[in-house]
């Protein structure tokens, strides 16, 4: 196998993945082909290459090597705790195709407050707010799906807490909202919501979406928009402004049809943008160019801030000591 995963473990550095993806019962493990490339590029807006999975997982740079290939430009890579999002804000200092937003993820916050450690991890996620190229804070919100009633408490304490951390940095709040609308929206106007404030994986109906435009909030869309079922999700894609229009993968999951259950990736972004403008009988690039715009106002350009210069042209395994930042360790 051509990929280094010795990474796993998260002994290993950054060059290759630190987590592997659980469910893998009955799935086609196999990547799927590379979409036909776009014409005008496009980034992705919420995506996990910490993850591995597949029969032969990639590492982040073939991902973004195949990516790239597809017109698919950058990534913002997503943390959830503190390991990963110590990765993705590492990786994001090396690599400049992409951008970092960390997080302690909702489904994560109860353990921590049970075991009295989540004040300490949103030490380490304000610190790693102000570091360069860490452009977000996410992803963080609510999950009434996964988290029962009691762990309910620890998941609106940690959400406001991030809340605050992204407008004390100025970063753009991406959220996680599972089954939890109305109260991820009454957090938001209560404790007050951050100028650039990003729903990744929107899941809503129209009105919310309507709700949503209403208060300058971006929509992101992943692959499920193109599942047979989701015609709601289809219906809050047609009430959103464009201006507000967001892609993403969230891969290793969600892979768009007509791949639904093999590995995602951000170069299968494509297929999701394309289904997108089908529905939204729209030409391809015009939807491309808007998003793209939409992007760069909501994260920055990728280049604004350099990638660390000593390791621009550094090798495929750059080792966590390597990074001038002591405090990344
Ligand atoms: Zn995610």
């Amino acid at each position: 196998m051509a990929n280094d995963l010795s990474g796993l473990d998260g002994v290993d550095g950054y060059g290759s993945a630190i987590r592997k993806r659980e469910n893998t019962n009955g799935r086609d493990l196999s990547y799927p082909p590379l979409p036909e490339p776009l014409t005008v590029p496009v980034y992705d807006n919420h995506t996990h290459l910490e993850i591995a999975d597949g029969e032969h997982p990639l590492s982040y740079r073939e991902q973004l090597d195949r990516a790239s290939s597809v017109g698919v430009r950058g990534v913002i890579q997503v943390g959830g705790d503190v390991e990963t999002s110590r990765w993705s804000a590492a990786a994001a200092l090396i690599e400049p195709r992409m951008l970092a937003a960390v997080a302690i993820h909702p489904n994560e916050a109860p353990a921590l407050e049970s075991a009295g450690t989540l004040d300490d991890a949103l030490a380490v996620i304000n610190e790693l707010a102000g570091q360069p190229r860490v452009v977000a804070v996410g992803e963080t919100g609510l999950d009434f799906f996964r988290t029962p009633e009691e762990g309910r408490a620890a998941q609106f304490r940690s959400f406001e807490a991030h809340i605050r951390i992204a407008k004390e940095h100025n970063l753009a709040l991406q959220i996680h909202d599972r089954d939890a609308h109305e109260a991820v929206i009454e957090t938001l106007l209560r404790v007050g919501a951050p100028e650039r404030t990003v729903f990744h994986c929107f899941s809503g109906d129209a009105d919310m979406a309507r709700l949503c435009a209403g208060r300058g909030w971006y929509m992101s869309f992943a692959g499920n928009v193109t599942f047979k079922n989701a015609d709601n999700l289809r219906a809050a894609l047609y009430a959103a402004p464009r201006n507000l229009l967001l892609v993403e993968t969230d891969a290793p999951f969600l892979t768009p049809l007509p791949y639904r259950g093999r590995p995602n990736a951000p170069y299968l972004l494509p297929n999701t943008l394309r289904g997108m403008a089908a529905h939204l009988e729209t030409d391809v690039s015009l939807l491309s160019a808007q998003i793209t715009a939409n992007t760069e106002l909501v994260y920055g350009r990728w280049d604004a801030e350099p990638v660390t210069a000593a390791f621009a042209g550094a090798g495929d395994d750059p080792r966590p000591e390597q990074t001038p930042r002591g405090g990344l360790a």
